[in-house]
């Protein structure tokens, strides 16, 4: 699998993402870029981000935009993820964002991922078919030192940042919303819903180029300039000329690609697993509630939800290195973690498995950053919590070019990424972790 730390560029005749979601493996409705053209607004990337700012740009503010993508719309995670719609980004509970930057702060922040999850009901509803399933998301507490945190967060996110969290005991849990697995509590997110993630990016980038947007597919930009307070940006075929640069690159940006980036963000991989249908037994085993999607509290999550044909799809870590991605051994890694989570799934059959890189910032939640003086502006960071929240941050990256008067008062746009420090280190670090947490898991700490 491309690795964003290793290679130069990104292949750009991969297409499709290699991902359960894809229904028109063949499609490629976007054409390549070729010659020389002129944009006021070039973005790279064609995921949520990147189509979202040029669609808001094109629709509300009547901006001239190009969207160059090194494959087709959704490549990157944008057609890869889980379809877990959630209230939230990063790596921060409320209580650590309370403590970083006070209450009336952290509710404001709350308010935007709220904010995030109308805003894709809203693309829903306009008539985007992703497949949406109501139904709720559970946090489960793998440990029983974690219930009565874990309580204490529905209690402050109710009472005090406005969403309807429900606090959960393990009989609850068990006799109403998962029987086949023991969780010692949990907490239950309404508002959170489920889709086929592939499908919204697709609808996305087909309501922007609607609106007027120039999406180009099979086009990886491999030089990226600035000459004559212009952006120059070259590709295999063509090169494009632009007053304003967006970059929507994410966990797919190279390190050299534009130097306000490098070493930003750290691309780590996660994978995920769909099994085969399961059987009616299979399915009481696992004793779900309809549309229910799941996650534990484990530093190194599982997640899992049941698929409108009854598969399984069961997410977690994956490689460290984009070379050993589609390697077995991470599939099996995945399917134990499966079995350990549902012991009567014994005999499942796993029928997709993928890959894809998502970004880890160095301090924990993202960056919708803008820098006038030289005219580029980036979302990134989103640490593999980023479905609502880069759409809405394309949202707001438009804004910000056009109209930031319009901007609630957030810290997500009042600084840069921090740069990691120690660069070169932070894949020993990882394997250096994941070891760390096998071990926890294998002695059940
Ligand atoms: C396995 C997995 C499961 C996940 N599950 C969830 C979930 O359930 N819920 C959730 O909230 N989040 C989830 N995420 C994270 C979520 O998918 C991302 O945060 C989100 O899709 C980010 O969108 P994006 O547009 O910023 O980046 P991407 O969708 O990654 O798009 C970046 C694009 O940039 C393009 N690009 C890169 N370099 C170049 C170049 N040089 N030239 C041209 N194009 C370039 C890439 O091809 C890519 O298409 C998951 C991620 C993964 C990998």
């Amino acid at each position: 699998m491309y690795d964003p730390l290793v290679d130069n560029v990104p292949p750009s005749d991969q297409h499709q993402p290699d991902s359960f979601w894809v229904s028109e493996k063949s499609s490629d409705a976007y054409l390549p870029l070729v010659g020389e053209h002129k944009t006021d607004v070039v973005i790279i990337g064609a995921g949520y981000t990147g189509l979202s700012c040029a669609l808001n740009l094109a629709q509300q503010f009547g901006v001239e935009c190009t969207v160059v993508e090194a494959n087709q719309p959704g490549w990157g995670c944008s057609g890869r993820n889980g379809g877990f719609v959630l209230p939230g980004t990063g790596r921060l509970s409320v209580q650590q964002m309370r403590q970083r930057w006070g209450k009336s702060v952290s509710q404001s922040i709350y308010a935007e991922y709220l904010n995030s999850i109308d805003t894709v009901n809203q693309l829903v509803d306009e008539g985007i078919d992703c497949e949406r399933v109501a139904g709720g998301y559970l946090k489960l507490a793998h440990k029983p030192s974690l219930v009565s945190a874990l309580h204490n967060q529905a209690k402050e996110l109710a009472a005090d940042y406005g969403d309807s969290i429900l606090s959960l005991s393990a009989d609850d849990i068990a006799t109403k919303y998962l029987s086949g697995t023991r969780a010692y509590s949990g907490i239950y997110y309404p508002n959170a819903f489920g889709i086929n993630p592939w499908l919204l990016c697709q609808g996305i980038a087909k309501k922007a180029a609607d609106a007027g947007v120039t999406i180009c597919g099979n086009s990886a930009v491999i030089d990226c300039q600035r000459v004559d307070k212009q952006h120059v940006l070259r590709t295999k075929s063509a090169s494009i000329t632009a007053n304003t640069l967006v970059v929507a690159t994410n966990g797919y940006g190279q390190r050299n690609l534009y130097k306000g980036l490098k070493d930003r963000t750290f691309p780590v991989i996660s994978s995920i697993i769909v099994t085969q249908p399961l059987t009616p037994q299979q399915l009481l085993d696992v004793g779900m509630a309809a549309g229910l999607m799941f996650m534990d509290t484990r530093p190194l999550k599982y997640y899992y939800r049941i698929l409108a044909d009854n598969r399984l799809l069961f997410g977690g870590r994956g490689a460290i290195e984009g070379k050993k991605a589609n390697n077995a051994k991470y599939q099996k890694a995945l399917k134990d973690g499966l079995l350990a989570t549902f012991p009567n799934l014994y005999d499942v059959k796993i029928s997709a498995f993928w890959s894809g890189w998502v970004s880890v910032s160095l301090d924990d939640y993202p960056r919708v950053y803008h820098d006038p003086q030289n005219k580029i502006l980036y979302s990134s960071g989103y640490c593999g919590a980023g479905l609502a929240f880069s759409i809405q941050a394309g949202k707001r990256l438009a804004q910000l070019h056009c109209a930031p008067e319009q901007l609630p008062d957030l810290p997500f746009w009042k600084s840069p990424l921090k740069q990691f420090p120690f660069a070169l280190a932070r894949r020993p670090a990882l394997k250096t972790f994941y070891a760390w947490e096998a071990f926890k898991r294998k002695v059940g700490m």
